[in-house]
């Protein structure tokens, strides 16, 4: 049962040293009961006041890991409804449907796919992660799922109807915490059984909201944490509606029986491939912890990857490069140094684009907290003063003695000022504004 913020007041060392960002203890209490602090931002709660607090601090939306090693998926732990409140955490696992009827070659095909397939997106690799096995024979769901974890080392989700078939396939998998798939009405008592045995996550499915509450219920009652809920939407709508509402039920309400992450199987609700895009997008835009598909083909899980990736980025941390001097196609003393910042979008476009070149080049990476280029000027962060001391000390001189550096384009204004400030036979010269066209001026300045 969640604890109410004077409850967990009652608990805390009532101090009110701030440490925690919160004013007093009772903010701080007031806010982890509703979910929006975490219990180890105090660093003076007792042993037994953790265990006392366990339940209050748990996240609204449990956390939930499917898989092992690489391939792991950690969904949940979310306590916002909205990504500007706080942040969201934990990235969909995107993964794709194995069924009874491919044959071998499909299926080793798709599991291939599935180990090696991996987007690099502003320093991040983004990949699908789970294979969901679905198989009405027992011994081939078995089967299929050995080979699936021999091939890919995926999460998997077991997909059957019948404890003892997911008993069987998930056995010998147990380690690697696949997912059982699914607890009904029906069969709840009996794979709840299994799970409990085997120590795996385990899926419970509904009709409706008020039965999958009920369920979800059931599984606290027996002191189940990793649970993932399927609200068998039918329609886009449906979707919309069941996600958002299981969400706001447990942020808004901290209703814990509703405080699990989700599973979506677009694959499952149309045969049209483009209107199971957009069945993916919703899931993946409204909260769904797994989404899974019916191929791996890159047209559509890249897309879905960078909206996934787009959304679960922290809003207050703009994504940054670490300060310091990088070198592209081998440089050498006499390449051309570019500087410029350390938003990730700015270095990967502009050392890309340098890359392309083949002209051997050192990009000069400048802290500005990972602004890009025109905000950091015009914060006074990317500007004269703050530039020449930063190249002095950055070590170029030492690699490329020839003291002349290349601005972007859009600082243009900045170029007579920044000579002034280095001084000493430095020359700044303005490149281009769009990184397109980097290539063909580095080509130039190379010919120069
Ligand atoms: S850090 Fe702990 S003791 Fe200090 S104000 Fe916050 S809750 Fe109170």
């Amino acid at each position: 049962m969640a604890l109410s913020g004077l409850q967990i007041f009652k608990l805390l060392a009532k101090t009110n040293c701030k440490e925690c960002g919160f004013p007093t203890c009772m903010a701080f209490a007031m806010q982890l009961a509703a979910g929006k602090a975490e219990l180890d931002q105090c660093p003076y709660v007792s042993d037994e006041a953790k265990a006392a607090l366990g339940e209050a601090s748990a996240p609204p939306v449990r956390k939930v890991t499917v898989g092992a090693g690489d391939l792991a998926v950690t969904v949940g732990e979310e306590t916002v409804m909205y990504r500007h409140e706080k942040r969201f955490e934990n990235m969909p696992g995107l993964g794709v449907l194995i069924t009874e009827d491919m044959d071998d070659a499909q299926v080793s095909s798709l599991l291939g796919t599935l180990k090696e397939q991996q987007f690099n997106y502003v320093g991040r690799t983004l990949r699908p992660r789970v294979a969901a096995i679905k198989a009405a024979d027992a011994g081939r769901l078995a089967a299929l799922a050995a080979k699936a974890d021999a091939e890919s080392g995926a999460a998997l989700v077991l997909m059957h109807d019948d404890a003892a078939a997911l008993k069987a396939a998930a056995e010998p998998l147990k380690d690697k915490k696949p997912l059982l798939y699914a607890a009904t009405e029906a069969n709840f008592d009996a794979v709840a059984a299994v799970a409990k045995e085997l120590d795996v996550p385990f899926a419970i499915k509904a009709d409706t909201l008020g039965a999958l509450a009920d369920l979800g219920q059931k599984a606290l009652d027996m002191d189940f944490k990793e649970v993932v809920l399927d609200p068998s939407s039918a329609t886009l709508g449906d979707v919309l509606q069941d996600q958002t509402l299981i969400r706001r039920a447990a942020i808004k309400k901290t209703f814990r029986a509703l405080g699990f992450p989700t599973i979506g199987f677009p694959c499952l609700m149309t045969d049209d491939r483009l209107l199971e895009i957009v069945y993916a997008s919703v899931f993946i835009t409204k909260y769904a912890g797994i989404v899974i598909l019916s191929d791996l083909d890159p047209a559509r899980t890249l897309p879905l990857l960078y909206l996934g990736q787009n959304i679960y980025t922290d809003p207050q941390k703009p994504m940054q490069m670490d300060q310091g001097v990088y070198p592209i196609n081998d440089p050498t003393a006499d390449s051309p140094i570019l500087v410029t910042t350390n938003f990730s979008l700015t270095y990967f476009t502009v050392s890309s684009e340098v890359e392309a070149s083949k002209v051997p080049a050192w990009l000069v990476i400048m802290d500005v907290e990972g602004q890009s280029v025109l905000t950091a000027w015009a914060a006074g962060k990317f500007v004269a003063d703050a530039i020449a001391p930063f190249l002095k000390k950055s070590g170029i001189e030492e690699k490329a003695p020839h003291k002349k550096i290349i601005i972007p384009g859009y600082v243009a204004q900045i170029s007579g000022e920044l000579e002034e400030e280095l001084g000493d036979g430095w020359e700044v010269q303005v490149g281009v504004r769009e990184a397109a066209d980097i290539p063909k001026f580095l080509r130039q300045w190379s010919a120069n």
